[in-house]
């Protein structure tokens, strides 16, 4: 079986996926307990505990959730639809982030900017004149990060780094209840798109932030996107349906579940026009501290197997395999 480095990645013929991959440990490891090892990274000038950031979405990130994260030392951004947002104006210690649209209001973007926020701008494709010129202009007029998304390759990313942006989100086509790739053919794999604004980042030095976002499904594909070079990770799905997502409980069929939505989805829109997102029930999950502790677990499995103490260690390991199709179903647990 052929090692690949993250380049010979990168320079594969084929998009490939988080499922395509797998993290080759052939070290002998240093770390003698998991304790040993540290989740805590610096992003955007801040330190966080655990790489996750909770995706912006009415279903995923309200005030609620923010609070939970930060105590978590992770990072919640409130969507841009939350009525409890003028809880935020009004000063919220614990909310890291907000999110924005295009035509956010001017003065409560600068409420947001002097209580120190991070700003999210909120649409699907940052390769767009009018989202850069935001950026551009917010930049110029608050000192604050700005975070925009989304992009799917490297090719803009001078563009980018030009109008200000400070951390981009990376992925398009890959979230759960995205139907872009259907609706418009455009999508790629995640594990590529990722690699592809890594190397553009390093070619030309910037300091760009990089957010994997979407298509992640499990602690061990946070730990495969911090490997193929992400500094943070976006989640949407392995949030949705905790205690703190926004929303009620729902029993059905004996079951818990809590719904779950694309932000172009019919349930957001509410006119039947650019439907790019679906709805979706997830089984009651708990606390969210849960799915917090499960990923920080296997974070620091992954580095006690691949012989780093921390995940800046994790990024500079260059050793994947390629998976067939049936390596990858032999990998999944059988009933
Ligand atoms: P997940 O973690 O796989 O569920 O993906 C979450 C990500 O999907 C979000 O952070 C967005 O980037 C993306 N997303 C959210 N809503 C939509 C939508 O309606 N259409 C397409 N992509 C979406």
């Amino acid at each position: 079986m052929k090692i690949y480095s993250k380049k010979e990645l990168s320079n594969h013929e084929l998009s490939l996926t988080y499922d395509d991959i797998s993290l080759v440990p052939c070290e002998v490891s240093r770390i003698g307990s998991r304790k040993e090892t540290s989740t805590s990274v610096e992003f955007l000038g801040r330190k966080m505990s655990v790489p996750i950031i909770s995706s912006p979405m009415d279903s995923v990130t309200g005030v609620e959730m923010a609070e939970a994260l930060d105590d978590m030392g992770c990072i919640g951004i409130v969507n841009r639809f939350d009525s409890s947002l003028n809880q935020v104006n009004n000063h919220h210690p614990k909310i890291s982030a907000v999110s924005i649209s295009l035509n956010h209001d001017e003065n409560e973007i600068e409420k947001l900017a002097e209580r120190g926020y991070i700003i999210c701008i909120d649409t699907a494709n940052a390769n767009n004149k009018t989202v850069l010129n935001k950026c551009e202009s917010i930049k110029n007029k608050h000192n604050v990060k700005v975070i925009v998304g989304n992009v799917a390759n490297g090719n803009t990313l001078n563009d980018l780094v030009n109008a200000g942006v400070d951390a981009v989100r990376i992925g398009i086509g890959g979230g759960s209840v995205c139907t872009t790739s259907i609706q418009t053919g455009i999508g790629i794999g995640q594990a590529s798109s990722l690699l592809d604004l890594f190397f553009a980042r390093e070619e030309k030095n910037f300091k760009i932030e990089l957010i994997a976002d979407g298509g992640v499904k499990s602690p061990g594909d946070v730990a495969k996107a911090m490997a193929l070079g992400a500094d943070a990770v976006m989640l949407g799905r392995m949030l949705a349906g905790t205690r703190e997502a926004p929303g009620e409980v729902i029993k059905y069929n004996d079951q818990l579940w809590k719904k779950y939505r694309g932000s172009a989805s019919f349930g957001v829109k509410m006119k039947n026009e650019f439907i790019e997102g679906e709805e979706t029930m997830i089984p009651y999950k708990g606390p969210v501290k849960a799915v917090i502790d499960s990923i920080s677990d296997g974070l620091k499995s992954t580095m006690s197997y691949m012989n780093c103490f921390d995940l800046k260690e994790l990024k500079e390991k260059n050793s994947f395999a390629i998976l067939s199709h049936s390596s990858f179903l032999e990998r999944q647990p059988r009933k």
